[in-house]
């Protein structure tokens, strides 16, 4: 199994009260001895088993990447979040746990991650080049609720000089908000939030653990007003469920009216994993739409670039309109904690490598 190579020995299964309650891991899953096994009784949490492990390491170098996205942190693996299309679903399977509801309901912690990477940036040879987070699965998950990695995490990589991204659907990112602001007066931060449609008919079924895209975008506009301002990532866009001209118009409209510091469209990916989980669903929730999207997504993962081309151009003739299509500067050659630039300045932007899968 992938991960074994990943664990040092833990061996804690005592129960943690606050409603926790711990227990050695099956086996199969890991190694006895590596994992603890948790459940939680509170709202929000039922139904979900977490995984306590302690990883060897957690700066992750992305072959071939750019220095802007050299490096990734992914504190968690599976994600409560449970969106349908999610292309993380397939990693889940090198875990031994399945790509549908396994990956809902069974996240890997890794409960060790801050004095790992904090040990890792103090190596002579860390370069400082940029670390993305919410690259794989969402680092503001409802899990990051409990478990509070993330504040560790940026006040490492501040502190370590490091510039990062985030990248999330989770409105738990202004909890650190205080934490963001002081670490951008000392390294570049880009934040983006995903929003691929403010369709509340649609989100509450294929994005069902997810804050709700109003919810989203008002944290959108808390961020601008911080003057940490943040991008859209309006991902992904469904075929034939958030596509049409009304739609993507209103949902550009909405993102301007955040201010937003830029929109970028991205249309659904039907990767192995994520495919067979999405056209159950499609098949339960809508199934007139199984043939088209079969006919659309007949020669693999991708929509044909006639139609990705199609949406694009649609995307920026509505951020346009909405003074969301001119240029502006990205965010790592503005000065850390500037104010917020006006959305008018704001822009299309092309879409970054990393983020090309992320819905
Ligand atoms: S798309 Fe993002 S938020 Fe949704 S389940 Fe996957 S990792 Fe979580």
């Amino acid at each position: 199994m992938r991960w074994s190579g990943q664990l040092i020995n833990e061996g804690d299964g005592a129960d943690s009260g606050d409603g926790a309650a711990a227990a050695p891991a099956q086996p199969g899953l890991f190694a006895t001895s590596d994992v603890v096994v948790r459940t939680f009784d509170t709202p929000g949490f039922r139904g979900a088993t977490f995984y306590e492990v302690r990883a060897k390491s957690i700066l992750n170098k992305v072959p071939g990447s750019s220095p802007m996205f050299g490096w990734t942190i992914n504190p968690y693996r599976g994600c409560g979040h449970r969106c349908v299309y999610c292309f993380a679903r397939k990693t889940h399977t090198y875990l031994d746990f399945d790509a549908g509801l396994d990956f809902d309901t069974r996240i890997v912690v890794k409960v060790n991650a801050v004095e790992v990477l904090r040990r890792e940036l103090a190596r002579p040879s860390w370069r400082r080049e940029s670390v993305a987070m919410g690259t794989n699965v969402d680092c503001y998950q409802r899990a990051e609720g409990r478990y509070r990695l993330m504040p560790g995490i940026i006040g490492a990589l501040a502190e370590a000089g490091t510039p990062f991204s985030i990248l999330t659907k989770g409105t738990l990112m202004l909890r650190d908000l205080p934490l963001l602001t002081a670490a951008a007066r000392d390294v570049p931060v880009q934040l983006a939030m995903s929003v691929g449609s403010i369709d509340e008919s649609v989100w509450r079924t294929v994005e069902p653990g997810t804050p709700s895209p109003a919810r989203r975008l008002d944290a959108v506009r808390t961020l601008a007003e911080s003057g940490l301002g943040c991008s859209v990532l309006m991902a992904p866009i469904l075929p034939f469920l958030t596509d049409s001209p009304e739609q993507l118009r209103g949902t550009v409209e909405a993102i301007a009216r955040a201010g937003a510091r830029s929109v970028t469209p991205i249309v659904l990916h039907l990767r192995p994993g994520a495919r067979e989980w999405y056209y159950e669903w499609l098949q339960a929730t809508y199934p007139q739409l199984v043939p088209r999207y079969r006919a659309l997504y007949r020669n693999g993962s991708y929509a044909p670039s006639w139609y990705q081309d199609r949406i694009t151009a649609a995307v920026r003739e509505y951020a346009r309109d909405n003074g969301l299509g001119r240029s502006a500067r990205p965010r790592t050659e503005t000065q850390a904690g500037a104010p917020e630039k006006p959305a008018a300045q704001a822009a299309v932007e092309v879409q970054p490598a990393l983020w090309d899968d992320v819905g």
